[in-house]
């Protein structure tokens, strides 16, 4: 039987296991996917004891996908210019191998939600594994400026250094650097917000930004999806703003792991959603 997990803290509230156990078992392999509750501290260990006990692989999620780079053997060129891995695989000898999905979700996910928008100005909340993911993207995207917002605004200049190493030295995108107490003098040139922290999520509190001066042809895109509707996105929705939530990302991000784990690609359905979306609410 294949054995994979997500490790994570807090893990409660991930859909992954109820993706992939839905996989597994529409397309009759024999396997199964847990979540285990992991603090950082444990990480090394938990791995290295999952890897003896035969796992295909790990999903990772908040807060251990930066920590996780320490204990990986090979890193595609993705994972290593990020820094952030959410995909492990296990080799039969030990050899553990990082990779990013999130990434490729992200890219999936936001295409329809951009489509024909102008790539002037993109501010993106947060600087933890996923604001990495995101940051990259964009600048793959062509955004002329990214300003990275955060609640520390230190966390945000290591992203930008970062990815700065890993770019060449003419990188078409500028990228800034902000506390997120001055989010307020950018949000009305802004095409693109994004929030990438947990706030807004179940048992967090609300993202505290006010978005009334947000253009209406702009986009908003926040990475939860426990709640489907953030605050953010109810205030997107009343003014007419275009959005969309961080279920479609999830579950692109969970096909591309299913994929590495098990090369077979499982098919994402409106049947699939649906259940996700029930067990949110
Ligand atoms: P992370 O590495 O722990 O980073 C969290 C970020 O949020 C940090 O920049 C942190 O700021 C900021 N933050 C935390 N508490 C805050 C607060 N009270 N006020 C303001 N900022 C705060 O987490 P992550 O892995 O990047 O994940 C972030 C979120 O994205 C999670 O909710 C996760 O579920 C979601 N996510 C969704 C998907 C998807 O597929 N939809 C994929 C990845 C992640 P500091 O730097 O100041 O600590």
């Amino acid at each position: 039987m294949y054995k994979i997990a997500i490790l994570g803290y807090p893990i409660k509230h991930s859909l992954s296991p109820k993706i992939h156990n839905y996989w597994l078992k529409k397309m009759n392999i024999n396997g199964k996917y847990s979540a285990i509750k992991t603090p950082i501290k444990n990480l090394e260990k938990t791995i290295k004891n999952l890897s003896k006990k035969g796992y295909k692989g790990l999903n990772l999620t908040i807060p251990l996908k930066e920590e996780a780079l320490k204990y990986i053997n090979k890193k595609n060129k993705i994972v290593d210019i990020i820094g952030a891995a959410n995909v492990l695989i296990f080799s039969k000898k030990g050899y553990i191998e990082g990779k990013n999905t999130d990434v490729y979700g992200f890219k999936k996910s936001i295409l329809d939600l951009v489509k024909n928008k102008r790539k002037e100005l993109a501010i993106v909340i947060g600087s933890g594994g996923a604001a990495r993911a995101i940051v990259y993207v964009l600048i793959q995207m062509k955004y002329k400026k990214i300003i990275i917002y955060n609640r520390t605004k230190k966390n945000a200049e290591i992203i930008k250094k970062d990815l700065l190493k890993k770019h060449s030295k003419n990188l078409p995108t500028k990228i800034n650097c902000e506390n997120l107490k001055k989010i307020k003098n950018n949000i009305k040139k802004t095409n693109l917000l994004i929030n990438t922290t947990p706030m807004g999520m179940k048992n967090f509190p609300n993202l505290n930004i006010n978005i009334k001066d947000l253009k209406l042809d702009a986009a908003v895109f926040d990475l939860i999806y426990n709640p489907l509707e953030t605050k953010l996105i109810k205030e997107s929705n009343k003014r007419g703003i275009k959005n969309t939530n961080g279920l479609d990302m999830l579950i692109y991000q969970a096909q591309k792991s299913f994929y590495y784990w098990l090369n077979k690609t499982p098919k994402i359905t409106e049947k699939l959603k649906k259940i996700l979306k029930k067990d949110i609410k």
